[in-house]
């Protein structure tokens, strides 16, 4: 390893790189959403035998980018309403640049105050943006899976500790059975972050929903002394629905319930306050998780934590060394991760960027083009399933075969893509509002794209 070489390489290496990543936002406004045949082909070209010896730094950009900017899904389009994955605001993608030159660790004070100061403060603005109790704590994590896990193992523990249950000196095994109510239509990765914290299928209880995918707040069962945790769900992945949160922990808390919330994205509609009613007595959950790289628009990835009582977390989490120089407060003893990347700075750029304006501004507007969509769709008589109050769309185009063949078909078409799901029973497509440069525009024009394809199959 020749570090002059390397050294005398870095800038135009990095100024290359800078150069074709902007020409790839930029593209990206316009660009067919899929690569191309030749393009997916090309990624063969990644591969190859280890290499025995080394290769200029500008060269392996070179050969990266030719064929990685090509063989990227444009995720990031303005046109891409496939899943809820949001894009990446102009200013996160230069704030993460900046963090990966300056590879902050932000677990402690003394490693990082600078990154400790992002986090610090993105938490602050988060609290506020998001109208979360003032005490609201956040940890900075992956995503919302492992946002679902900090704060469920914080419930866990919790609520077995309110039972005599001392589950730091004595464990998950033999301890009093917990009883965990979610809604029928929980997400997936939910069950995921309660199987890793010890609970098993069999021990939850999911209660019947209305036909928007909510919980039905009529068929929620009894409380009862005993060990519980409340998964509720702000924002239904396929519609975007809002379970009851007043009237569920209300309940909840006359048996002092812990009550957790997931909101990957459907947290954000407490940022608007034409969304806000949504979010009815929300705050009086326990913990929240939310992604940042949904719907603030932030590069992957990056979730975040919200927790009324640090203390149950820090309890749950924190570490000791004789080598660790700790601070009060540091972040490592409110996370999984022990060293983790500086995920404060994107968020701290996204909202110093948007203000308390530009967040609601952004979230108000996905909603208002979801709504553009439902009504350009009802305008071409096609049925849309869901009730549409946040970004998410469901529309059906007859029969399941149809609706599998025109969204199979409007994908390879390459002005916008969509997915698909079937919603009680019925296939439909499905449609996202979330990225940050979407407008009414590219609704247009994906709508004049997908009545094309649909009249091939008339
Ligand atoms: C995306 C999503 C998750 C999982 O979030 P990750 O950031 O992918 O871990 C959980 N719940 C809902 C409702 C989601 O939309």
């Amino acid at each position: 390893m020749d570090v002059h070489k390397i050294l005398a390489e870095r800038d135009e290496t990095l100024n290359y790189a800078a150069q074709k990543a902007i020409a790839f936002l930029n593209k990206a406004q316009t660009r067919d959403i899929e690569p191309t045949k030749e393009a997916l082909k090309n990624l063969s070209l990644l591969d190859g035998p280890f290499p025995e010896t080394p290769m200029p730094s500008k060269k392996v950009i070179e050969e990266l980018e030719d064929i990685g900017s090509e063989g990227a899904m444009v995720t990031i389009s303005p046109r891409f309403f496939g899943f809820v994955t949001g894009a990446n605001l102009p200013v996160t993608v230069a704030a993460q640049w900046l963090a990966a030159a300056w590879d902050q660790l932000p677990n402690m004070a003394v490693l990082s105050p600078l990154a400790c100061k992002l986090e610090q403060v993105a938490e602050k603005w988060l609290v506020d943006v998001l109208h979360l109790p003032k005490q609201a704590r956040c940890s900075f994590v992956t995503g919302t899976t492992t946002a679902d896990m900090v704060c469920l193992l914080g419930a866990r523990n919790h609520v077995l500790e309110q039972y005599g249950w001392d589950i730091q000196t004595n464990g998950v095994f033999g301890a009093p059975k917990i009883r965990v109510l979610v809604g029928e239509e929980v997400h997936t990765t939910m069950l995921r972050a309660l199987r890793a914290i010890g609970i098993g299928n069999a021990q939850i209880e999911k209660i019947p929903v209305n036909d928007n995918g909510a919980i039905d707040a009529n068929k929620l069962p009894e409380f009862r002394d005993e060990p519980t945790i409340v998964c509720l769900q702000a924002g239904n992945v396929d519609s975007g629905a809002f379970d009851p949160f007043d009237t569920i922990i209300e309940k909840a808390k006359k048996y002092n319930a812990w009550v957790h919330i997931d909101g990957a994205f459907g947290l954000w509609a407490a940022s608007n306050p034409k969304l806000k009613y949504l979010m009815k007595g929300f705050e009086k959950a326990d913990s929240w998780a939310t992604d940042a790289h949904k719907w603030l628009n932030v590069p992957y990835d990056s979730g975040m934590a919200f927790y009324k009582d640090e203390m149950v977390i820090k309890k749950a989490l924190t570490l000791k060394g004789n080598y660790l120089v700790q601070g009060n407060d540091d972040p490592m003893n409110r996370t999984l991760e022990t060293s983790r990347r500086a995920r404060g700075t994107e968020i701290w750029a996204a909202l110093k960027s948007l203000g308390r304006k530009g967040v609601s501004d952004m979230i108000g507007k996905s909603c208002d083009l979801a709504k553009y969509f439902e009504k350009r769709l009802k305008e071409e008589g096609f049925e849309i399933l869901n009730n549409v109050e946040l970004n998410q769309v469901m529309v059906s185009f007859g029969s399941d075969e149809k609706t599998k063949a025109v969204i199979k078909a409007i994908q390879k078409e390459g002005t916008a893509w969509f997915g698909g799901t079937n919603w009680h029973g019925k296939e439909a497509m499905r449609i996202s509002t979330v990225g940050w440069s979407t407008t009414k525009k590219d609704i247009d024009m994906s709508m004049e794209a997908l009545l094309k394809v649909v009249n091939q199959f008339n």
